[in-house]
Order: C-alpha cells, then structure tokens, then sequence
C-alpha cells in the first residue's frame, strides 16, 4: 500500500514526501480509509506507531476540501485534537504543521504551565485546527476566549493515559460543549473497560481498528542501559566506541555545552565526533550532518532540538549519554535508528540523578531495558537501589543479559520504511530550558 493507493490530495503527498514518508504505517493504512469516509474511529494504538498522522492526514485532508469548495478559508475552530500532557500537544501541533505544510490551514497548540498571552494571540487571529490539553482547554473556554459550537473533528489521543492522569471529567466537561453532529476518533495505546465505555458513549457506530503492538519502536530497537557515574561516561563512551561494532552512532545529550565536551573528549582519544546544536550555524550543522550521513564521520554528538529533521539511513546506535527527562523523547530519540529492517540499537547510560528517568521510560514502553554490568565503569551498587526494587531485567532471550533487545524479539520486524526526517521531532520541557538545547 502506497499513499498514493490512499486517494490523498496533492498538498499532503507532496508533505508526507518531504517528511521523508515512504509508505503508510499500518495504523496509518487501516485508519486513514475510515476517516476519510466520515466514520467514527476507535483505535487501539501506542506512540511510535504512526496514530498522530493517521488521525492528522484526514482531519487535514477534509479540512482543505472545504476550504475549496467554499472558494476561501471560514476560521471557526472545526477541529480539535485533546491530548493528555503538552509535550504531546506540542507533537501533535508540529505534526499538523509537518503533513499541511502546503496548505493555507491554520493551527493552535495550547497547554497550560505556560502564560496564556501567546495561545491566545494565535486564536484571535482565527484557527482551523486547535490541539490542546483539556485543563488550560476548559480555562480558555471558562473566559470565553474558546469557542467549539463549529467543531466537525474531534479527536480524543492517548485516552488511556488521559484517565491514569484524572482527567475524565475534564474530557467529559470539553465534550458535552461539542456539537452532537461531529466525527471522532478516539485513540488509545490500550483499552481497559473504563477507557472503552468513555469510547462507547461518544462514538457513534465506531469502524475499531488494532495495530500490533509488537512494532512499536520500542520493541523494535535492542536496548541496554548502563550504570555509571556522571563523570565517567565520557570514559564509557569511548571504551564503547573502541571494543563494540558501532559503524555509526548518533550521541544524545541534554545540553549543548554536554555535546560540545563529548565531542572534546572524543577527539582527546583519538575518536573523531562533531557536534550539532542550536548555536552552531545552519552551515556548520549541514556540514556536520553531511559528513555524518557519508560515514566521513563517526559519531555525531546531538541535543534533541537540534536532532529534530535528522534522518541517516542505516544509523546503526543510538546512544543516550544523558537520559531525557521527558519519556517520550527516549522513544523518538530510539525511533532513529533500526530503521527499514536494519539492525537498530540503542545504549543508554544511567547516572545516579537519572534513576528516576529510567522508572518513567520503562512505565511508557511497558518494558524492562536489559542491563549491561559487564563493563569497566560499573556504578556503585548502593546507587542502584532505588530501582532493584524494580522488577528484574528482562533478559534478549537467550540468556544474556547484556546487549539484550527488551523484548527478546527479532530486530527485523519493523513495520515501515522511512527515509528522511522526523519532522516533528522531540518535545522540550519547557520554553525556559529550550536556550540550553
Ligand atoms: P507517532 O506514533 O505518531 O508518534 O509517530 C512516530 C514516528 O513515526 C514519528 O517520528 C513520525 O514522524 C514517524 N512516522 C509516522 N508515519 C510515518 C510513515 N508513514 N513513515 C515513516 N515514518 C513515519
């Protein structure tokens, strides 16, 4: 299946291209279809597997057909996509932006934790698309700077995870304001009892669609972590560079002062790296990403701004120096590699201070990262112990315990191609943080 067999417009095709999007994800396959015909939509799928196009690409495309049978843009909000936290309100938004980039639509994205003066800028200029969580939702609504009386697409993401985080009355509270005559698509990575009666009572004779779980990114990418002291990652990393089969490795760290040292340090030991990050130049960075994609260099040391768009066919390691803070960028930042049934694999070292980090990643992929103790720099037991009460490692299934995929499943099995860019990469936790990326 092609996008093409999709029956999709110009504008989008020619997005999804420049995403770098080869072929549908099954979710994308199986969801698209039934969007387009109007129908409501329950589907069971996790992050990573594609959801926030399949939902994206037919509220866009019904979107811009209106627009050209009414010969103009009208801005009521017609469409609007609740999302559970704002890393993923912003995704979501970006995402939007990535598949109408050459559509004249218009989008906001508003999350609470943030002054309200910038969101409600965008929307007074008019909107066709509002992504939003349900608290800072429900605010602007309460001060009547929201209106959703037009709304013709709603879409409720990662329901499940909108109840573990006590939000049902908050959604519920949104969607007595929607218009009864709307389509929804209702998405969730799992579907317990509570999450499919809130289904049931607001879709209407839904098309379900399912997506095995088992080609999620996570399953997907061999993973291990390390323990080790903040000041001897750098060690780490070299000893890693220098005995493991890396043909090339793109580095994760959180700030770009962190890239810089790596690669510093790197080069001390004859290792040869190069940075990219937000005060690098735009040339700089091109040059650095050229000379990475052509294996002229090794190693490519990134904060996870800057990594946004990049895309390197066959990156074979993934290697998080730092551990993010923000779950889901662990499973972007993984997403990178094991591409198109390459082998993909991912370290990730684990000081003392990210302990807490690594709880909140494995919670999110539902999966235990094997751990590596077989190396120079172990961490002191006693640092460990807050996560020993952790279920044990799981094994890669044949009885090692290090180098293992957390799964113990094949690596071969990934579900889809893509050839460039992640466009709507990586969240940030906050705009306060953001200078240091
Ligand atoms: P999601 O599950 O929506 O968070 O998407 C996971 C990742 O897959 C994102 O980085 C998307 O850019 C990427 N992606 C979505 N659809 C495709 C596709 N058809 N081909 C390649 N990559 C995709």
């Amino acid at each position: 299946m092609t996008f093409q067999d999709l029956n999709l417009i110009e504008p989008i095709q020619r997005a999804l291209k420049t995403a770098g999007y080869q072929k549908p994800t099954p979710i994308q396959a199986q969801s698209i279809p039934i969007a387009l015909q109007g129908r409501d939509l329950l589907a069971c799928a996790q992050t990573g597997t594609g959801k926030t196009a399949a939902f994206a690409i037919p509220i866009l495309q019904a979107l811009q057909e209106q627009v050209q049978q009414g010969g103009g843009p009208r801005r009521p909000i017609r469409a609007l996509i609740l999302a559970p936290t704002r890393e993923l309100a912003i995704q979501i938004g970006e995402s939007f932006e990535a598949y109408g980039k050459f559509m004249g639509l218009r989008y906001a994205t508003i999350f609470g934790g943030v002054s309200q003066h910038g969101q409600t800028r965008s929307l007074d200029a008019g909107i066709d698309i509002l992504v939003a969580t349900p608290g800072r939702l429900l605010d602007l609504m309460g001060q009547g700077l929201v209106k959703l009386d037009k709304i013709e697409f709603f879409v409720l993401d990662e329901a499940d995870r909108m109840l573990d985080m006590g939000f049902i009355h908050d959604v519920k509270r949104v969607i007595r304001q929607l218009p009864t005559r709307r389509q929804t698509l209702f998405f969730s990575a799992t579907m317990p009892p509570i999450v499919a009666e809130l289904a049931n009572s607001i879709l209407d004779r839904p098309e379900k669609v399912a997506v095995d779980p088992q080609s999620s990114t996570a399953e997907r990418v061999e993973q291990s972590v390390y323990f080790v002291s903040k000041n001897q990652k750098r060690e780490l990393l070299a000893h890693l560079l220098n005995t493991e089969d890396i043909p090339t490795a793109l580095v994760f760290t959180r700030t770009k002062h962190g890239a810089n040292r790596v690669v510093k340090e790197l080069d001390k030991k004859g290792i040869k790296a190069e940075a990219i990050h937000g005060n690098k130049s735009q040339n700089s960075r091109q040059q650095a990403l050229a000379n990475f994609k052509s294996r002229r260099t090794r190693v490519l040391v990134a904060t996870d701004i800057a990594a946004r768009g990049i895309d390197v066919d066959d990156l074979t390691h993934v290697i998080n120096y730092d551990l993010p803070n923000i779950s889901e960028t662990y499973v972007h930042r993984i997403g990178r590699t094991g591409r198109a049934g390459a082998s993909g694999i991912a370290f990730s070292f684990c000081d003392e201070e990210e302990m807490a980090y690594l709880k909140d990643i494995q919670k999110l992929i539902k999966l235990q990262i094997a751990v590596t103790r077989d190396h120079p720099f172990p961490m002191d037991k006693e640092m460990e112990a807050p996560l020993a009460k952790a279920p044990q490692p799981t094994t890669n299934g044949n009885g090692r315990e290090n180098r293992g995929s957390s799964t113990g499943k094949s690596r071969n099995n990934r579900g889809y191609n893509r050839q460039r860019g992640n466009s709507n990469g990586a969240p940030t936790a906050n705009k306060r943080e953001d200078a240091r990326y």
